[in-house]
């Protein structure tokens, strides 16, 4: 895809961000260049519009940038999936790991209903505990992950490997 060069070079990479030795890949300027941006939504919008989805599930917080735009171009719904003790009404929660620690992901009871069909959105797989804990949110939830969606990838952390079957689909690898 001719879209993606464009995309991948305007990610800036920051060294030793949040600490020593992290080479963070920030998509702040991505969201600068206004075609970078709406290619990257236009090829998600393509490849999910005739899939049946019913929810784009958004993590915080950088899938509440890519997740909304998505939802409303293939008429489904977004539901956020929160840091703790955010959302106001009653939630199902799960835990994961973290380097160092864990922390816990929430989303409203009644969001995502059995036979939903879910896309799951952030910016970037890593080890890909972030997007497994929104899977099992959803799948607790009765609902059908139909893929999880993220700009970056790196794969050298095997993230994908987390997921198990669930798809896993990238634009750019870091
Ligand atoms: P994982 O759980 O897959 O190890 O980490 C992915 C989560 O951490 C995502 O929510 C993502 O936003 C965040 N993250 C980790 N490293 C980076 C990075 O280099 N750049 C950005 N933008 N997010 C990162």
């Amino acid at each position: 895809d001719h879209r993606l060069a464009r995309i991948s070079s305007s990610i800036r990479v920051i060294p030793d961000f949040p600490k020593p030795g992290i080479m963070f890949q920030d998509i702040t300027t991505l969201l600068l260049d206004h075609k970078a941006f709406r290619d990257t939504i236009d090829i998600f919008v393509e490849r999910y519009r005739e899939k049946n989805i019913s929810i784009v599930a958004g993590i915080e917080a950088r899938g509440f940038i890519f997740g909304p735009p998505i939802a409303l171009a293939i008429g489904a719904k977004f539901v956020p999936m929160r840091k703790p003790k955010k959302l106001p009404g009653e939630v199902i929660s799960e835990e994961y790991a973290l380097e160092y620690g864990t922390d816990k992901m929430e989303m409203h009871v009644g969001a995502v209903q059995p036979g939903d069909r879910a896309l799951v959105i952030d910016d970037l797989i890593a080890t890909g505990g972030t997007l497994c804990a929104a899977v099992r949110l959803i799948e607790r939830a009765g609902a059908e992950v139909v893929e999880c969606a993220c700009v970056i990838e790196l794969p050298e952390l095997k993230g994908r490997e987390r997921l198990g079957d669930r798809p896993v689909f990238v634009l750019v690898k870091g």
